[in-house]
């Protein structure tokens, strides 16, 4: 098939806006006798007019090869999907030999079968990710018809939309981001095969799972994606308990929250807000819901230790439980920004001046939470000043 080729003239993606080190490991693929193209997200963002967060590459060098051109600075990583990774200074780029993908069968069992630029593009999720883009002569190869999407504002699979999602029900999770990410329409037929293909999902891996939400936590447009992820059922699906309180009034909290890191996050995807706060977003307003349940409603204050229980037997209850495999260390740091909640505003309102919490490692964290919540909500602005006054004078 022949692909349609966009020229110069008919784009006006911003040369600047790529990244110099990408753009020598083109050139030198090129001259080492390769195709070399820009592919996936970072095309995609080039012509949406968003800033790119990582640039992908992709060659018809194989694995090998691209080490011997790139030497003690690549490292091949991955076994089933075998990749390049180029080192400059801190900066790793992704450099991926084109592969073929079997479209049509249920379950992808091979990932290194080597192909040519067109069957990479058809493996790809979603058109918006299918194309290619040369640098060095400003143009864009399209196999899938990802540049009217985009120019549409479309978002559609590569290919029959259940079998896409059957055999990697993950693309499913990546459709709502992107939804949120970008606003773009879901095309109908994308969209039933989500809502056929809803339950899928559970059979797919915790650990990607877990990956795309906690990037969606920091992508600047977590608010709206969990909305969509509630509105489709998803959320049910894989937070139980969490979807249980988002329907409630806590819920409006929770987007609030969630609403308010977009803000502070922006557009700004290089300096991410921590992960750890990001997940006490969608704790917090559930945990002041048990706290007034358990004890407040009855008159009663809770000690701090048993407000650390309850925010552990929260986290169990919802992070826990829905992922087995949620980090410890990472689950840890939410349960102590939680619950230093309370220390940092008492419950009885009497203002704390012990000092002994600020040498604590994590207390940074409990602070930059103090001062989300500030922002959405001007009562604890006070507190919030109080704290991070006492915080630089220690
Ligand atoms: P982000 O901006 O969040 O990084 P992205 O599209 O770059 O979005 P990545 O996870 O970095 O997402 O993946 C890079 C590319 O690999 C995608 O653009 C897409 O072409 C392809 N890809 C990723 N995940 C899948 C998948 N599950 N199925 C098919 N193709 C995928
Ligand atoms: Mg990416």
């Amino acid at each position: 098939m022949q692909p349609k080729i966009y020229h110069a003239n008919d784009h006006d993606i911003d040369p600047a806006l790529i990244d110099t080190d990408a753009i020598y490991v083109l050139k030198k693929l090129k001259e080492a006798g390769f195709l070399a193209y820009l592919v996936g997200g970072s095309v995609r963002d080039l012509l949406a007019k968003k800033v790119p967060k990582d640039f992908d590459i992709s060659t018809s060098a194989r694995p090998e090869q691209i080490k011997q051109v790139f030497q003690r600075n690549c490292l091949l990583i991955g076994r089933r999907f075998r990749l390049a990774h180029i080192r400059f200074g801190s900066k790793i780029l992704e450099v991926s030999t084109f592969r073929s993908g079997d479209n049509d069968s249920d379950l992808i069992v091979h990932d290194n079968i080597w192909g040519s630029p067109e069957e990479d593009a058809l493996r790809r999720d979603f058109t918006m990710n299918g194309l290619f883009y040369d640098p060095s002569t400003h143009t864009i190869i399209d196999y899938v018809g990802g540049w009217n999407d985009i120019h549409h504002h479309l978002l559609k699979t590569i290919g029959d939309p259940s079998i896409r999602f059957k055999q990697d029900p993950v693309r499913m999770i990546r459709l709502l981001k992107f939804c949120a990410r970008f606003g773009f329409t879901i095309e109908p037929s994308t969209m039933r095969a989500l809502t056929k293909c809803l339950d899928e999902i559970v059979k797919s891996s915790p650990a990607r799972i877990l990956e795309e939400m906690l990037r969606m936590l920091e992508s600047g447009a977590s608010a709206p994606f969990f909305k969509l992820l509630s509105e489709t059922g998803m959320l049910e699906l894989l937070f139980p308990c969490l979807e249980h309180f988002m329907q409630g009034n806590h819920g409006k909290e929770v987007y609030h929250l969630l609403s308010t890191a977009d803000k502070i996050q922006g557009n700004n995807t290089k300096k991410t807000i921590d992960r750890a706060i990001l997940t006490a977003c969608l704790l917090f307003p559930i945990l002041e819901r048990e706290i007034h349940a358990t004890f407040l409603q009855h008159n009663k204050i809770p000690h701090y230790g048993e407000i650390m229980d309850l925010t552990n037997s929260l986290i169990k209850g919802i992070l826990i439980s829905s992922f087995s495999n949620f980090p410890k260390r990472l689950s840890a740091e939410v349960a102590f920004i939680l619950s230093t909640q309370y220390r940092l505003v008492p419950l009885d309102n009497t203002r704390h001046n012990r000092t002994r919490i600020l040498h604590n490692r994590e207390f940074e964290l409990a602070l930059k939470f103090l001062k989300l919540r500030a922002l959405a909500n001007n009562d604890l602005v006070e507190a919030y000043t109080h704290w991070s006054e006492k915080a630089k004078h220690n």
